[in-house]
């Protein structure tokens, strides 16, 4: 049986302000106060699983635990079929710098690898983002959206955030992630579908 929350206060496990700011706005109509993981100063743990749900529930856990309330964590990456799947849990590494993520570097990256496996376009893609959350019991739930698409290249568009001017929705008109509204993107996105998943199946039903 799923557990519902039924808390009035929840841990956000995460030092992403961007990350923290979005999940507040998602909780707002609940009444549910939140307080995040950075905020608290919990160390930032170590996502050593192969599975997005897996380090989706590392992070929850560990924020979970650390205060005695229940926490709530986003694990989410780029999954390229040519590419085996990859970058996949490991989407944000590959922009990692010495002097911080570079997702210019990233996205030519992913480019670099396409070519080099001398993969044919179009090249399938899917954006995978899961939600979990865990209980200081350790008692843990998730949920997964998932947005199928194409890698393109060269880059389209200038908003949205992380490899979005190389990803090409199905569901969408030909524009990238890029090139879309907030709004617009999240009606089709990972994120959506995770969001709307975490809303009908874990958070208490709205009367
Ligand atoms: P996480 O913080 O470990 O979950 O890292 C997720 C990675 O996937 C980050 O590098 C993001 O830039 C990338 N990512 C996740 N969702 C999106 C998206 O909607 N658009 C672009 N990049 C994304």
């Amino acid at each position: 049986m799923t557990r519902r929350l039924d808390a009035k206060k929840i841990v956000v496990a995460s030092h992403n302000a961007g990350k923290v700011a979005e999940i507040r706005a998602l909780l707002a109509p609940w009444g549910i106060e939140t307080v995040s993981a950075g905020e608290l100063g919990f160390p930032v743990p170590d996502e050593t699983e192969e599975t997005f749900e897996g380090n989706a529930a590392i992070k929850a856990l560990a924020s979970a635990k650390a205060a005695d309330l229940p926490a709530l964590a986003d694990d989410s990456g780029i999954e390229v079929d040519a590419l085996g799947g990859a970058p996949g849990v490991h989407t944000a590494d590959w922009a990692e710098t010495e002097s911080g993520r570079d997702f210019g570097r990233a996205m030519a990256r992913t480019h670099a690898a396409l070519l080099e496996v001398d993969a044919t376009p179009p090249w399938h893609a899917r954006f995978v983002c899961v939600l979990a959350v865990a209980w200081p019991d350790g008692h843990v739930e998730t949920v997964r959206g998932a947005a199928e698409g194409r890698v393109i290249w060269p880059a389209r568009g200038t908003q949205g955030h992380g490899y979005d001017p190389i990803f090409e929705p199905a569901a969408g008109d030909g524009r990238t992630f890029a090139q879309m509204t907030e709004d617009e993107k999240n009606l089709i996105s990972h994120r959506g579908e995770a969001f709307a998943k975490l809303s009908s199946e874990i958070l208490p039903a709205r009367g």
